[in-house]
């Protein structure tokens, strides 16, 4: 049995138990690394997003960014390699590549992210078409500063949205009909997905963050993709579009455990949230609280904001203060 059936064999009955305790239905829940790192960093946050919060976040600028440079990316690989007769492909000018995908998926059988640019285009929504064609841009310069160009040997793009049914969404359902979908937001892998389980996952962000989320990042995506892929990866290579860095992190069962354990906090999280969604009781007060949504109504949120933690922003603290 390999690490990817054991950690199935781990986190499918935790699910079930979840939800077994659930005093009403919980409905669609959508795991992907948005809810996770909710549900890890402020459970009180999570239960508070509602329909929106719970289910698939639904497109915008700064969530289509890497699903439009991705398939954009994709098509120039496809396209050019087409008219290249044997040549080398030419790396992807950032701002022309996304620009022609987008023009093109309108006139195509759009799905995913194409179908919602398909949407903007009918209804003249240029305003948002920009925002979407400025972020994708920034995060394709971005992955092809850092991975380099010719991408590497044996690299695949992920979460691919294409003309037809090819294009690749990596997902994991603990059971058939069950409510829980655990989402892989890896951006490519490099090698063969093969019993060995020799591959990369790549995930890619335009600008970096803290070592924390790179960690809990790392450990979420080689358990979604070990999932979705039936394979657990080698090692997560995370990457940073505005610094260059690019951290690859060793898969071992500890950190598969550890983003197993992530997948299942956020359904236990959703079915708390059935009962009782916010409570402050829960609420973790972090630098997270300067942008949360909810901070309005938690008011330990606030005290946090307004008291000295603001100015450490996740610093160690000096002294007694
Ligand atoms: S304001 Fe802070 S503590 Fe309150 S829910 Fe949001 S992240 Fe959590």
């Amino acid at each position: 049995m390999g690490a990817a059936d054991r950690l199935r064999e781990t986190v499918t009955p935790a699910v079930d138990a979840a939800l077994e305790i659930a005093s009403a239905p919980p409905g669609a829940v959508f795991v992907g690394w948005a809810a996770a790192v909710d549900a890890a960093t402020c459970p009180a946050r999570y239960r508070a997003q509602g329909e929106d919060g719970w289910g698939f976040p639904g497109w915008s600028p700064a969530t289509a960014a890497g699903a439009v440079a991705r398939s954009a990316l994709d098509a120039h690989l496809e396209v050019t390699d087409a008219d290249q007769a044997g040549q080398p492909v030419p790396a992807p000018a950032p701002v022309e590549t996304v620009r022609r995908w987008m023009r093109a998926t309108g006139t195509l059988d759009a799905r995913g992210v194409g179908a919602w640019v398909g949407e903007l285009r009918a209804a003249g929504d240029t305003a948002t078409l920009a925002a979407v064609a400025a972020a994708a841009s920034r995060w394709l310069g971005g992955f092809v500063r850092v991975v380099g160009w010719p991408l590497p040997q044996g690299m695949a793009l992920l979460n691919v949205t294409r003309e037809g049914p090819t294009g690749t969404a990596p997902r994991w359902w603990p059971r058939q009909g069950s409510p829980v979908c655990v989402a892989s937001g890896a951006d490519a892998r490099i090698g063969r997905v093969t019993g060995a389980g020799g591959h990369t996952l790549v995930v890619h962000r335009a600008s970096s963050g803290d070592d924390d989320d790179l960690r809990r990042r790392a450990g979420f995506e080689a358990a979604a993709g070990a999932l979705a892929l039936r394979v657990a990866p080698a090692a997560v290579t995370i990457t940073a579009g505005d610094t260059g860095e690019r951290a690859r992190i060793v898969v071992d069962e500890g950190l598969l455990a550890a983003g197993g354990e992530m997948i299942v906090d956020v359904v236990r999280q959703r079915v708390v949230a059935v009962e009782r969604g916010h409570d402050a009781a829960d609420a973790r007060p972090s630098r997270r609280c300067r942008w949360c949504e909810v901070r309005a109504d938690c008011a330990p949120g606030q005290a946090w904001v307004a008291g000295p933690g603001r100015w450490r922003g996740g610093l160690p603290a000096i002294g007694g203060g």
